[in-house]
């Protein structure tokens, strides 16, 4: 038989662009176009050997900021499954 204990976990419930402070709870339209940037730097870095460097954007921040170097593309239609023509008559 086991035994168990409950557990306290943590989710992200919201984002506040660290550019414009712009507040995004967990379910709202900008939510999932926040793009969230974190790395640890590396030995020669210009932040500082082991240093965390982190940074929240919402679309609009990141677009005026990076916007002229960011690489967008447009993805093709997904291929269909064959059971997908079936009903397109
Ligand atoms: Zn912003």
């Amino acid at each position: 038989m086991k035994t168990t204990t409950p557990i306290q976990t943590e989710t992200e419930s919201a984002i506040t662009c660290d550019r414009c402070q712009a507040n995004c709870a967990c379910g709202d339209a900008g939510w999932s176009e926040t793009q969230s940037i974190e790395f640890v730097a590396g030995y020669g870095s210009i932040f500082g050997d082991g240093n965390t460097v982190a940074i929240d954007l919402c679309q609009d921040c990141l677009k005026q900021t990076l916007g002229q170097w960011l690489r967008v593309t447009s993805h093709p239609e997904p291929t269909k499954w064959p059971l997908d023509n079936e009903n397109d008559n």
